[in-house]
């Protein structure tokens, strides 16, 4: 509903409006990892978690990443949001090859391009709702009165038209968490990543949680990267895939289908 009123700023290089469904590896992939090395340095001693990683993400849907805790479903959504780097091999979004940008070009592409949810929410417990979802596009210098507007706009498409005036902590997690969606949608990044986003949720309420995920994200042609270890929350994916050292395997029965 709310997609018809807005313009969508950032346009990606290869920008074209049709997802295209592919994983593993092949095809014009949106997303890729090359051959990416990553470890972790610990008292001298190196903790590989990703060696000659190959694998494409394509483009729109809920992609849920799998795995046991330590296998690297954290690692790999901070390479894709450019919070980390890898330390060899290429990761690229949108033909953008993230390993080529500095540490600010990395600053200004994520604000950009990327929207981020939390487990633990991460909301500014000292602004309001409303103020909270303002955030991304006061940070983009969009002028005060468009950002209320379209906040107020992202907070009805969650079902928070009327918590704006709301601090955080006065919120339920459910809605804490929805009112994090708004804030990471606002700015219509064509990324948002989601890392274990109703790991603090009940199942009822992640349930919830997850459906308006994948709504918004069939909505507003959004690609969503969650990282799970709740076979419901992969179930309503559009694809589910394993992560490994090597590569992320594709895991047969999501339960949605892509766009
Ligand atoms: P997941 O999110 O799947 O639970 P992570 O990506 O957080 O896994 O971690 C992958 C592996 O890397 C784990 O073995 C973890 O202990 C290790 N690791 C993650 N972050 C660091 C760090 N900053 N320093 C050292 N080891 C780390
Ligand atoms: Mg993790």
């Amino acid at each position: 509903m709310f997609v018809s009123t807005a313009t969508r700023a950032i346009r990606m290089p290869d920008d074209d409006t049709s997802p295209d469904t592919a994983a593993g590896s092949g095809g014009s992939a949106w997303i890729a990892f090359d051959g990416v090395d990553k470890a972790y340095r610990e008292g001298g001693r190196a903790r590989v978690v990703f060696r000659g990683l190959t694998a494409s993400i394509g483009r729109g849907g809920v992609t849920a990443l799998l795995g046991r805790s330590g296998s690297g479903k954290s690692t790999l959504l901070n390479l894709l949001g450019a919070i980390d780097v890898a330390d060899a091999g290429r990761v690229s979004v949108g033909g953008v090859d993230l390993g080529a940008l500095g540490e600010r070009e990395r600053t200004l592409w994520r604000r950009r391009e990327v929207g981020i949810v939390f487990q633990f929410f991460n909301l500014i417990p000292t602004l309001d709702v409303r103020e909270n979802v303002m955030l991304p596009l006061e940070l983009a210098g969009v002028r005060a009165r468009e950002s209320e507007g379209r906040a107020l706009e992202m907070l009805a498409a969650v079902g928070l038209a009327d918590r704006g005036a709301s601090f955080p902590e006065a919120l339920s997690g459910g809605e804490q968490q929805r009112v994090a969606i708004a804030r990471a949608l606002v700015a219509r990044p064509p990324l948002v990543l989601a890392d274990e986003p109703t790991g603090n949720l009940d199942r009822e309420t992640a349930g919830e949680v997850l459906d308006l995920l994948a709504r918004l994200a069939d909505e507003t042609a959004v690609t969503v990267v969650m990282a799970t270890h709740s076979a419901e929350a992969a179930a309503r994916a559009s694809r589910m895939l394993r992560v490994g050292e090597s590569a992320l395997v594709e895991c047969a029965g999501a339960g949605r289908p892509a766009r």
